[in-house]
Order: structure tokens, then sequence, then C-alpha cells
């Protein structure tokens, strides 16, 4: 690697999708206090299908978006056409000032606790964990290929949805089942969006100015997918999202926790086979399933209509958050900050008001004006006599990714 290689590609590949970033980590002319600074960011869309779509935005020279229609067969056509993009912006992946490939990955199980630089190896080791994350990994690894192919010099790190989590202690991580049977099967609570919560729990440190280590947070991320993390000292002792991300908050369209009695009822009383039952939890239940809206901005905008249904979801969702309010409180004892972050908890200021709303006796309130304002930028929200700061702290997984594959391929 030259020493003037201080670029980042991110690739986030999921199964019919291609996002990407590339970021320059070694900008002066960076306007981030990480130093880094985005050169361009796309995405490519409905992979294998005729429709295929892909968005690059040059973010560095500050060009317009550029959107190309047309049939993109596989990910390695996607690639290849984002590097296309990317060269005719200057920045081609042969360039001597990329430094490494960051890959998001779903799922690194238990062994995997820190990113790492993919070797054969580490695909395996992906690959043996394709049965916990059927969905996911897949898409992941083939990425990881078609990436490698392209740039076999490169080093390519994974950096791991689940790595945050590894530090839960097994009293958290493990479900009350038969040992032998959840071992057999690695049966856990692994938990997930770890990236966004490792963020945004130290964004919010530093946002109070303090050091990681001198603060317990509670994160909610709460985009279409949603979970929470009890941070204790910038370690992760609990997560509400298990051995998949169904369990946890009421999401987008997600039931979160649920007894699991309900899918043998389903089974024996419904008719309903596994893969019905996982579509159904998955994709027709939480907010879709309860109103038929899944984006909370819709949801609002029906409550205000005097929509019932709209709002029985909406108390639904909140009541859920509230229930891991209190839990992660009183996991961490003392809690010094809540953080909300992803799509609603950066938008939905009636979201925040109301997960908060009655929780005064544990040190919690919003103000109303300060939740209100709209901004990009993490900031509390809490009255200054509150004794636990309530702050919107924006994720941003990508620099995330690129910021722990630049430290490492530069250590
Ligand atoms: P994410 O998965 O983080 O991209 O979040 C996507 C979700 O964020 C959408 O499904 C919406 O429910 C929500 N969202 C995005 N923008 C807004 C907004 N301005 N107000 C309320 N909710 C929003």
């Amino acid at each position: 690697m030259t020493a003037n290689a201080t670029r980042v590609l991110v690739l986030n590949s999921g199964s019919s999708s291609l996002k990407y970033q590339l970021l320059d980590m070694g900008d002066a002319r960076s306007d981030h206090d990480s130093g880094a600074r985005r050169l361009a960011v796309g995405l490519v869309e409905r992979i294998g299908e005729a429709t295929s779509r892909l968005a690059h935005t040059p973010l560095g020279t500050g060009g317009a978006t550029r959107e190309t229609a047309g049939p993109i067969a596989d990910h390695q056509a996607a690639l290849k056409a984002v590097a296309e993009e990317l060269a005719a912006d200057g920045l081609g992946l042969d360039s001597p000032e990329l430094a490494a490939i960051g890959h998001r990955v779903v799922h690194g199980g238990l062994k995997f606790t820190v990113p790492t630089v993919i070797d054969e190896a580490v695909l395996k080791e992906i690959e043996r964990l394709v049965p916990v994350a059927p969905l996911h990994n897949p898409a992941n690894i083939i990425g990881i290929r078609t990436a490698r192919a392209l740039r076999p010099d490169l080093p390519q790190v994974a950096v791991f949805d689940t790595a945050f989590h590894t530090t839960m202690p097994e009293s958290a991580a493990r479900y009350a089942i038969d040992v032998a049977t959840a071992d057999a099967h690695r049966i856990r609570r692994y938990g997930f969006h770890g990236t966004s919560h490792a963020y945004v729990s130290r964004r919010t440190a530093q946002l109070l100015g303090k050091a990681p280590e001198e603060v317990n947070v509670i994160v909610l991320h709460l985009g279409n997918g949603a979970s929470a993390s009890a941070v204790r000292g910038g370690r992760c002792v609990d997560t509400s999202m298990g051995l998949t991300p169904l369990e946890g908050l009421v999401m987008g369209t997600r039931s979160g926790d649920i007894d699991a009695a309900v899918t043998f009822h389903l089974k024996r009383v419904a008719g309903m086979s596994a893969d019905e039952i996982d579509e159904l939890l998955n994709k027709k239940s939480g907010l879709i399933g309860l109103c038929g809206d899944n984006d909370m901005r819709e949801i609002r905008r029906r409550i205000d209509e005097g929509d019932e249904r709209a709002a029985l979801a909406f108390d639904i969702y909140v009541h859920r958050l509230k229930k891991y309010i209190g839990a992660y409180t009183a996991v961490l004892g003392k809690v010094d900050a809540v953080a909300f972050t992803a799509g609603v908890g950066e938008n939905a200021a009636p979201v925040r008001a109301a997960a908060i709303a009655g929780l005064e006796e544990l040190g919690m309130a919003v103000d109303a004006s300060l939740n209100a304002v709209r901004s990009d930028e993490p900031r509390l929200i809490s009255p200054e006599y509150a004794r636990v700061a309530v702050a919107v702290v924006p994720t941003d997984e990508e620099l995330e990714i690129a910021q722990q594959t630049y430290a490492l391929v530069t250590a």
C-alpha cells in the first residue's frame, strides 16, 4: 500500500442490491471531525431483474446524481458498473489511492468480534454462518467474492453487524432453553445493527464531552428494522435483537418480541408452514401488520386525520420502546444518555416524545421545542434539569465501517 493510499470503498451487498460509498480517510478538506470526506455514494437496485437501476452521486466534485437504468445480471456486473462510474469521476478502483475495501457482513457469530482482513479461511467461516443468517450472509459473500476478483491484491475487510454485541454477558446472550440443544445449533442472542450501536454510543459520549468508557448509554436504532442496546462504558451489555433480527422492538414489518408458542399455534391451528410463519412474522407484522403502513410519516399523517388503526399501531410501537428503555435502565443501573437514531429515531419527534413521556422518575424528559428542531447534527433534546441526557444522534454505518477498515489496514 502506498503512503497516499487514504481511500476506502465501503460495500453493503444485499440479496438484490449493492450500496457503496467511497471515502477519503485522510482528507484535510474534510468537514467531518473524523477527518473523513465522502467522495462518492451510490446504489444499485433490483440486481438480476430487467429493471435494474444504478444511482451514482460524485460528492467529491459536487456533481449531480447520474442514473442508469437497464438490466444488471448479477453482483459482478453491478460492481463492474459501479467501478465504471467511479472511474468516470477519476476515482477508479485501480487507483493507488485506494487503501482497502470494507464490507458490511451481517453475521459474524461468536468468532468474529473485531473487523477482520478477509482471506479464504475467513470467507469459509462466514459461509459456515449461513444457516443462522440465511437472508444476509449469502449476499455479503457474493459481494466479497466479486470485489476480490476485481482487486485481488487489495486488502478487503469484513466489518460484522454482530461484533459490537459479542461483549454481552452470557446472562444476556443465552436463551433459557436446553443448553445442549442451544449449543448444538448455535442458538443464542447475537444482536444486529452493531456497527450503528457502536458508532452512536461513541458519538453520544462525544456529545456529552466524555470518553466512551465514562458513560452508560441506551441506544435506540429505529429504522425500518429497529433495535435497542444497553452500552456500559463503551461495551454492549444487552441488545434487543436475538438469534435473528426478529426479536425485540416492534419494527416496520417485524413483530419483535412474541410468545414462541404463537408459532406452534399457527402451525397446529392455522396449518401454516414454517416458511409461511417466517414470512408472516418478518414481512407482514409490526407496523405494516397492525395498520397496513410501515412508514412512520404515513402513520403520523393518518393519526392526524383521526385513523384509529394507525393510532393503535403507534401506541403498540411506543409501548414496546418504553418497556425496553425501562429494562435497560435496570440493566445499566445508571444511565447517562438515551440516544435516538436511524430513520424514525432521527426524524420522528412524536415517537421520541411519546417514548420518553412519563419517565421523569427515571430522570428522563424531552423539551418540546428542542425536540422539534430538524438537523443532521447530533443534539440534545432533554431540558437542562433532566438527570439523563436524551439525544438525537444520526447514525453513519458507512463511516464506521470505513474507519474500522482503515484503522485495521494502516495499523
Ligand atoms: P432506515 O431503515 O433507518 O432507513 O429508516 C427508514 C424508516 O424511517 C422509514 O420506513 C420511515 O418509517 C422512517 N422515516 C424516514 N424519514 C422520516 C420522517 N421524516 N419522519 C418520520 N419517519 C421517517
